[in-house]
């Protein structure tokens, strides 16, 4: 960390009195850490790779120096065409519509100035390329539809300035390749390349490495920092519906959102709860955008108090005070596990994020807390205490134990 984290307000980072009003007004008092690290050296133009926790102000760090590079170079007079002139890139159409809300808020006094556009499937593609006209400044974009609007010409990418890719860790892995090979090639090569996750595994760090040009590296994951409490209970096999029921029963959060792997899966979980009394809504990748969108809205504002999502919840979403996430199945990568409970706790607010885990689960859960670097403490739930207690598995070596009948390794399918 440099000493900018230190004592640094917007003003000493080097942006400028517009830009810093309007924090004012948002009542961003001052930097978070990555804000502060990250703002001065995007300013001066270097490419960057930003790792921070989840809900620590990464979309500021990178909007607010590209908001005001934007200004400084006159947009007015450069917008034209149907050019854009910096490209953020995200996964899911959720993260593109709030990170395009998020920049048209700092922007806010600046509106007539500057244009940002949000692109992304799922909807009717007219607006979109009604508001691509002309050119834009900033455009928030999903792979799919950038490329569609690319081969309708209605958005042209050779004079972007500035790509970001947000949830780099998602945009640099094996769904997204054949995509994002595509729209790089489209891309100058002279540009600014900036990448932020709360995650970085390895083998993205290396592949990022073609992507930047003598990159300035900023790393600031840190457990300690993090306002999130993270719990995890031993389940039962065939328990955890009930588990899971009692516990929301006994805690009654106001909201609840839990994670499941695949969408019927939460369909399914979505019925078992009702049978218990408890009405929960899902969230998934067999929605329409009309559904998902008005899910998440209701969710935000409390009117769904629980609801059951698959991974295209798990990145970025900023769901305010969110209290408590519930992994019902464990993510396969241990990466998503540390976006999924990072729905909560955001903005150093408190969070919880619990995990359910049975026999099947001890072993993979061991992976995630080796590759996330944590290690937590097997819990029981009262009344639903673990027979033969298997968690004690955990404080064994691994050893091959007989399974019980039916519960086989099986290749899941990726199914979200
Ligand atoms: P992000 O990690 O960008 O999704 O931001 C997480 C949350 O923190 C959002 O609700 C932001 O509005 C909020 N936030 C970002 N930067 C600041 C700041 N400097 N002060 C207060 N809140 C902030």
């Amino acid at each position: 960390m440099t000493d900018n984290s230190q004592q640094a307000t917007f003003t000493s980072l080097g942006l400028v009195s517009t830009l810093v009003e309007r924090l004012q007004e948002l009542e961003y008092s001052q930097p978070t850490p990555i804000q502060s690290d990250a703002i001065p050296h995007i300013l001066e133009g270097r490419d960057l790779v930003g790792g921070a926790n989840t809900g620590s102000g990464k979309t500021a760090a990178f909007a607010l120096p590209l908001l005001q590079k934007i200004l400084e170079q006159d947009a007015m007079q450069t917008r034209r065409g149907n050019f854009v002139s910096h490209l953020v890139l995200v996964p899911t159409r959720e993260l593109a519509s709030q990170v395009a809300y998020s920049i048209k808020s700092y922007s806010y006094h600046l509106r007539d100035k500057l244009k940002t556009v949000a692109v992304f499937g799922g909807v009717s593609v007219n607006p979109q390329m009604l508001a691509l006209r002309g050119g834009s400044d900033i455009i928030v974009a999903t792979p799919g539809r950038l490329l569609d609007l690319v081969s309708s010409n209605a958005i042209k990418l050779d004079q972007v300035k500035t790509l970001v890719l947000d949830e780099a860790d998602r945009m640099l892995s094996l769904g997204f390749t054949e995509e994002l090979n595509k729209i790089l090639a489209l891309l100058p090569a002279n540009k600014q390349t900036l990448l932020f996750s709360a995650t970085f595994p390895e083998k993205v760090t290396n592949l990022a490495q073609n992507l930047l040009k003598d990159p300035v590296d900023i790393q600031l994951q840190s457990a300690d920092a993090s306002t999130l409490v993270q719990r995890v209970f031993s389940v039962n096999k065939g328990q955890k519906t009930a588990v899971l029921a009692h516990l929301i029963k006994q805690h009654q959060w106001r909201q609840t959102l839990i994670f499941v792997n695949a969408k019927n899966g939460c369909n399914h979980l979505a019925q078992k709860l009702s049978k218990r009394g408890i009405t929960a809504a899902v969230f998934h990748g067999d929605q329409g955008q009309g559904a998902r969108t008005r899910v998440l809205e209701e969710f935000k504002s409390g009117e769904i108090q629980v609801l059951i999502a698959t991974d295209i919840a798990a990145r970025g979403l900023d769901i305010e005070k969110l209290p408590v996430v519930i992994n019902f199945d464990l993510p396969r990568s241990p990466a998503d596990y540390m976006h999924r409970i990072g729905r909560s706790g955001r903005a150093g607010e408190v969070g919880l994020g619990i995990s359910l885990i049975d026999y099947d689960d001890y072993h993979h859960f061991k992976v995630i807390e080796k590759k996330n670097k944590f290690k937590l403490e097997r819990e029981q739930v009262e009344g639903f205490e673990v027979e033969d207690d298997q968690s004690e598995a955990y404080f064994l070596p691994m050893k091959p134990r007989a399974k019980p009948a039916g519960t086989g390794k099986k290749k899941k399918k990726r199914n979200q």
